[in-house]
């Protein structure tokens, strides 16, 4: 019996047309899931992008400094996570903000981490006024993909301390609570299903070299579970599968500005090109979110990029999925659907590289045409 005719038989053919899970109506038969072709072709490709993760071997920089008379809190240099943790990291900082008992605070960058603490802020009452060179899109955050990840590039585990990994937890479990209450809005935060596909067995390691998690936390998002080949139409015999979390990004950085001005926020256009820039703001206490662009201003030599190209396809609606395949992965999101795979330690060049974008059409195209079902 074909799963089609499976699922009439179980009474949910109606259902199994849409994409994801559809449990099964006997207690002992496993989920099985549909899951939508993409239609990938090189003319359905509307965009290319390189943006450049802020990593720091040790891990983001979460601290206080005095600048003559200044307070600075440091809130940068997040890799690949910066999506994930911004609210959490958002949260450390003003915890060190709110000790100062100083309520006009500027802070520096209009990224998700910039705008998600300027957001906190103004829940305890704070007058901020971003100080920014760029607004969304021109800015690393708009070029992301946009899944939880809260350990993927976010450090070196060799380097990183056990405070740190304390400081990251902390972080991750503020950010996850928080994701829960997005859910819903205009479709800002969205759970969707996750495969992993493979020919080859799971080592079980996942490689921080490649953007795996170095660090994993129980009990927040559901582990991996493997489907068995009747559970799903890949071809590939290695396929797992879990829900994860993704943001869509230019409706979510949208709501995160209009939001921020709504609570009467203040927002400067600004290129802060030295300390003495900082020094002249009126602010006493300055929060500082500007990603890779705190390495020149505060002379820090550990920061450093991590490229990632992303090439971007048309939306397909009845895609919502995120697939991973060795060497390749994407993630459908409200304004396309993603390709990528790549981290480049220490490049600058944000210039897209076609022959990236065509390896990557083929790993997957790859996987569609072994998928069993139209
Ligand atoms: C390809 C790719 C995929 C990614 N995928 C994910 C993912 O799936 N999940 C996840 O959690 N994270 C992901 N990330 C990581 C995430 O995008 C970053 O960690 C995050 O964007 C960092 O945010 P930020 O606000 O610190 O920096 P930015 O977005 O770079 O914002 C910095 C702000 O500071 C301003 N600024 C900089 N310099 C100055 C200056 N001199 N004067 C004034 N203003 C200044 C900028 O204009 C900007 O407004 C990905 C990144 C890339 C590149």
């Amino acid at each position: 019996m074909d799963r089609r005719h499976f699922l009439y038989a179980a009474g949910l053919g109606s259902v199994a047309m849409t994409s994801g899970c559809v449990p099964s109506a006997r207690k002992s038969q496993p989920p099985v899931f549909q899951v939508p072709r993409l239609r990938l072709s090189r003319d359905r490709i509307v965009k290319e992008t390189v943006g450049l993760r802020p990593f720091r071997a040790s891990g983001p920089r979460i601290e206080k400094e005095m600048l003559g008379n200044k307070t600075i809190v440091h809130n940068y240099g997040h890799g690949g996570s910066g999506w994930s943790l911004s609210w959490g990291t958002g949260h450390l900082a003003r915890e060190l903000v709110l000790v100062t008992g100083v309520k006009k605070v500027a802070l520096l960058g209009s990224g998700t981490v910039g705008l998600a603490t300027a957001r906190l802020l103004q829940e305890k009452g704070c007058e901020v006024t971003i100080y920014t060179k760029d607004l969304p899109p021109n800015v690393t955050s708009s070029l992301a993909t946009g899944t939880w990840s809260p350990a993927s590039r976010v450090c070196d585990p060799k380097v990183a301390t056990a405070a740190f990994r304390q400081q990251w937890e902390a972080a991750t479990r503020y950010s996850f609570r928080t994701f829960q209450f997005l859910l819903g809005m205009n479709d800002i935060a969205a759970w969707v299903d996750e495969y992993n596909v493979s020919h080859q067995p799971p080592t079980g390691q996942s490689d921080p070299s490649l953007g795996g998690e170095v660090f994993h936390l129980d009990g927040l998002v559901p582990e991996r579970q493997t489907l068995s080949r009747r559970q799903h139409p890949f071809g590939a015999p290695y396929v797992t599968w879990r829900s994860n979390m993704m943001f869509n990004i230019p409706s979510y950085l949208h709501y995160q500005l209009s939001t921020f001005m709504m609570l009467g926020g203040k927002l400067t256009i600004r290129e802060i090109k030295t300390l003495e820039d900082i020094d002249a703001l009126p602010e006493t206490c300055v929060v500082n979110c500007m990603g890779l662009g705190a390495k020149a201003i505060f002379n820090d030599e550990e920061l450093t990029p991590v490229s990632g190209q992303l090439a971007c396809l048309i939306p397909q609606s009845e895609v919502t999925y995120k697939l991973n395949v060795p060497g390749a992965n994407i993630i459908s999101r409200k304004d396309g659907i993603y390709l990528g795979g790549n981290g480049l330690v220490g490049n600058w060049d944000t210039t897209p590289k076609r022959e990236y974008t065509e390896k990557w059409v083929d790993v997957i195209q790859q996987v569609m045409n072994e998928m069993r079902h139209a």
